[in-house]
C-alpha cells in the first residue's frame, strides 16, 4: 500500500503570508495563489532556475506552472536575463516610440501569416479588452458571444457566466460588474452547434463578435473538434460578425502560428499574453490591415498605454521569440511531452485508475474521470477535485509544483531534461498510488 510522504516545511511561508494578509486581501495579488484549492499555505517563492523554483524553506521543486504559462524556456533563461541586464543601461521606459517595439513586431508577423499588424499592450487582459472594443467599433454592433469555461481576463464584458436557458443574457460571474454589462454578453456552451445556431437567430445583426480561447486551456484542457471550430468561423462569417481567437495561452505554445495554425482557421481578431513577453508583461491583439486601421490614431476606436512597448518587456519578448524560432523547437517539445504522457498513460491503464491526460502542444491536463472526451466545461466533476487536492500536496512532498488547482493545465518547457521528467513520472506515480489507495 502506498504511504503518503511527510508533508515538507512551509514555515516561512507561512509567515510571509501571514505579513501578507496585512497588505494584500487574501494575502495575494492574484487570487488563485492564495491556494484555496488545494492544501495548506501557498508557496512563496525566492528564486527559479531552469525548470526549478526554490522556496522560502529553501525546498526545491520542478515547476510545472511556469508562471501559468510565459516560461516555455524555463526559469532564468541566459539569453533573456542578458537582453534584459544590456537594456536596463539603457532606461527603463520612454513612452516614446523605440526601434525595439519594431524588431518584436516583425518578428512575430514574418512568422505568422493569421495577422497583419498588431499593437502591443501589457497584459493578456488588456490585449482581449481592446480586441473586444476594436470588434465592436468594426462592426458598429456591441454583442458578444463568449463560451463557458474559457477565461479571457477580468475586464467586465467577459467576467460573464451562462444564465438559465440555452441561449440568454449572462449573469455577471463577480460583483461590481454592471447588469447592463452583462446583457450584452451571451455565454453559451462549447461544442454545441444548436446552440451557437440559435444565438445568430435570437439576436441578428447585434453580435459584433464571437470571441474562443484557440484551445480553450484555462478551466481544464477542453480539446475541440476542427470541425466544430470551421462551423465557427462560418456561421460568424454568413452573420457579419468577427471571430477572435483569444491565443494568450496558445500563440507561441503551439507554434509562432499559434491555434489559428492548428485548426487550419483564419480568425479575425487574435490575442496574444503569457509567452510573448518572455516573464515580462506584454500582451497584443493583431488583425488584418484592413481592421487595425479602425485603431487610433488612424481609425476611430480608442486603446493607449503608458507602458506600452515597454522597452525592457520588449528586449526580453525578443529573446524568447527568437529562441523560439529555432528549427524544430516546437516538434521537440511536443515529442517530449507525448513520451511523457504516454509513459503516465500506460501507468494509468496497467493500475486501472480513474484518471485522464489530455494533451496538445506542451500542455497538460489530470481530468479525474473515466470519460475519455471532455470537450464543455459542465461535462468536469467539481468532486472530482477533491482527488486533485491530494495528489497536489503529494506533489509537492515530492518536490514537484503543480498549479494549485485541478483546473489549471500544466506546462513542458525547454528546460525540463529528460532526468527531470523522469523523476517527475516517478513522483506522480507515487501521487497517483497514494490518491487511488
Ligand atoms: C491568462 C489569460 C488571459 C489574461 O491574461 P493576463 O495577462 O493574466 O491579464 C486572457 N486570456 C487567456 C486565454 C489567458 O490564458
Amino acid at each position: 500500500m502506498a504511504t503518503q510522504h511527510q508533508d515538507i516545511s512551509r514555515a516561512k511561508s507561512a509567515e510571509l503570508f501571514e505579513k501578507a494578509k496585512n497588505f494584500f486581501p487574501g494575502g495575494v495579488n492574484s487570487p488563485v495563489r492564495a491556494f484555496k484549492s488545494v492544501y495548506g499555505t501557498p508557496l512563496f517563492i525566492e528564486r527559479g532556475d531552469e525548470a526549478y523554483v526554490w522556496d522560502a524553506d529553501g525546498n526545491k521543486f520542478i515547476d510545472f506552472c511556469c508562471s501559468w504559462g510565459p516560461l516555455i524556456l524555463g526559469h532564468n533563461n541566459a539569453q533573456i536575463r542578458e537582453a534584459v541586464a544590456a537594456q536596463l543601461d539603457k532606461g527603463l521606459s520612454f513612452g516614446a516610440p523605440t526601434r525595439l517595439e519594431n524588431e518584436l513586431a516583425e518578428l512575430i508577423l514574418s512568422n505568422n501569416s493569421y495577422i497583419e499588424k498588431l499593437r502591443f499592450v501589457s497584459s493578456g487582459t488588456e490585449a482581449v479588452m481592446s480586441a473586444i472594443r476594436l470588434a465592436r467599433g468594426y462592426t458598429k454592433r456591441d454583442k458578444i458571444v463568449k463560451f463557458e469555461g474559457c477565461y479571457h481576463g477580468h475586464s467586465d464584458s467577459l467576467l460573464v457566466k451562462a444564465g438559465s436557458g440555452l441561449v440568454t443574457f449572462g449573469e455577471t460571474s463577480s460583483a461590481g460588474v454592471p447588469k447592463s454589462f452583462a446583457e450584452e454578453t451571451i455565454v453559451i456552451a462549447l461544442d454545441d452547434k444548436k446552440a451557437l445556431e440559435e444565438v445568430f437567430i435570437r439576436f441578428p445583426d447585434q453580435i459584433a463578435a464571437v470571441i474562443i480561447e484557440g484551445i480553450p486551456a484555462n478551466n481544464g484542457l477542453l480539446l475541440q473538434d476542427q470541425e466544430y471550430i470551421h462551423f465557427l468561423r462560418a456561421i460568424t462569417k454568413e452573420h457579419g460578425s468577427l471571430l477572435i481567437f483569444d491565443e494568450v495561452i496558445t500563440g507561441f505554445r503551439l507554434g509562432f502560428q499559434g491555434a489559428a495554425h492548428h485548426y487550419a482557421v483564419q480568425p479575425d481578431i487574435i490575442t496574444y499574453g503569457k509567452i510573448i513577453g518572455g516573464g515580462m508583461p506584454v500582451g497584443a491583439y493583431g488583425a488584418s490591415k484592413e481592421i487595425m486601421s479602425h485603431i487610433s490614431p488612424d481609425g476611430g476606436v480608442y486603446q493607449a498605454g503608458t507602458l506600452s512597448g515597454n522597452p525592457i518587456a520588449m528586449v526580453a519578448g525578443i529573446a524568447t521569440l527568437t529562441q523560439l524560432a529555432a528549427s524544430g523547437f516546437y516538434d521537440k517539445q511536443e515529442q517530449t511531452t507525448k513520451d511523457f504522457v504516454e509513459t503516465l498513460r500506460n501507468y494509468i491503464a496497467d493500475k486501472n485508475y480513474e484518471v485522464q491526460i489530455f494533451t496538445v502542444g506542451s500542455i497538460f491536463w489530470f481530468a479525474f474521470t473515466a470519460q475519455q472526451r471532455i470537450s464543455r466545461a459542465e461535462q468536469i466533476d467539481p468532486q472530482s477535485m477533491e482527488k486533485y487536492k491530494i495528489m497536489h500536496r503529494e506533489l509537492l512532498n515530492q518536490g514537484i509544483y503543480f498549479g494549485p488547482s485541478g483546473y489549471e493545465v500544466g506546462f513542458i518547457s525547454s528546460a525540463h531534461t529528460e532526468e527531470d521528467l523522469a523523476t517527475s513520472i516517478q513522483a506522480i506515480k507515487n501521487a497517483l498510488d497514494i490518491v487511488f489507495q
